[in-house]
């Protein structure tokens, strides 16, 4: 059971999950995980190492298919539509719901391919300028544009690990998702290039729906309004950003928060 807290307001759900348990092979990872994750806000997934954030963030966009052990139950919805159980294409979801990865993970392409190939792909655009309008724009609105307009013929490995960080973001942002799912971004990068992604999120909140795990509370709290607390693949505790860090009502949560365990 979690705790939600009583004071929320009620939203739109963009993804709806009910009792949700995720294993591999016969561990279980993710025990009973009911969650509504609202359209206009930012929510932060926390709890100590290995408590199972990643894995519930995987299968919100079925990564998890991918790790031949892993295995999803109960429901997780998109717009009201079960992701699991219709004949909903996987790259299409994918594309609604993006993904950002611990370490940067550019192709080993141009900047502008990085960002022009999923477009391309999922035929967004009908020309070469429609292709460059929408490059320039998710650069535009993952910061990057003014740091790398020169050079969209360079590798996007040569850029630095927030650069790189940020050309990604760009990347998931290109086919206009939904939902960005982000698995500690800025966990290999350094305090300035942290607080630049810090500040591209909250330039994205209420465009998107955007999940974040991370295991830095300081960062939970700069950039989310809803937080998560994950413990032993259970979600404990529920409610805004806030009241979850002056105010958690379960032991565990309180634990964690002051640094008890982690
Ligand atoms: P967190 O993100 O909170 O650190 P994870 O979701 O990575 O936690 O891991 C939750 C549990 O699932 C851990 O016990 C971890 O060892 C296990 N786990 C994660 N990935 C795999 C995998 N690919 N195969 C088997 N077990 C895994």
């Amino acid at each position: 059971m979690t705790l939600v807290h009583d004071n929320l307001e009620p939203l739109e759900a963009k993804i709806r999950t009910r009792d949700v348990d995720v294993y591999y092979g016969e561990k279980q990872a993710i025990d009973s995980v009911s969650i509504d994750i609202p359209t206009e806000y930012v929510t932060a997934f926390i709890g100590p190492s290995g408590c199972g954030k990643s894995t519930f963030l995987r299968s919100l966009n079925r990564m998890n298919d991918t790790i031949p052990s892993a295995r999803v139950e109960g429901c997780i919805e998109l717009d009201g539509e079960d992701i699991y159980r219709t004949k909903m294409d996987v790259v299409q979801l994918r594309a609604r719901v993006g993904m950002v990865f611990q370490k940067p993970n550019p192709f080993p392409k141009s900047i502008y391919e990085n960002i022009a190939y999923g477009p391309r792909i999922h035929g967004l655009a009908e020309s070469k300028s429609d292709l460059d309008e929408i490059v320039e724009r998710s650069l535009q609105r993952a910061g990057l544009w003014n740091e790398v307009k020169d050079r969209l013929g360079e590798s996007g490995t040569a850029l630095s690990g927030g650069q790189q960080q940020r050309l990604c973001i760009a990347r998931a942002i290109a086919v206009d998702p939904e939902v960005i799912l982000m698995d500690e971004p800025c966990s290999a990068l350094d305090p300035i290039a942290t607080a630049r992604v810090e500040e591209l999120i909250a330039d994205l909140t209420g465009r998107y729906a955007i999940v974040i795990v991370t295991h830095s509370m300081q960062q939970a709290a700069r950039v989310s309004q809803r937080t998560a607390f994950f413990h032993l693949g259970k979600m404990v505790e529920y409610g805004r950003t806030s009241d979850i860090f002056t105010n958690p009502l379960e032991e565990r949560t309180k634990d964690y928060i002051t640094g008890r365990y982690g």
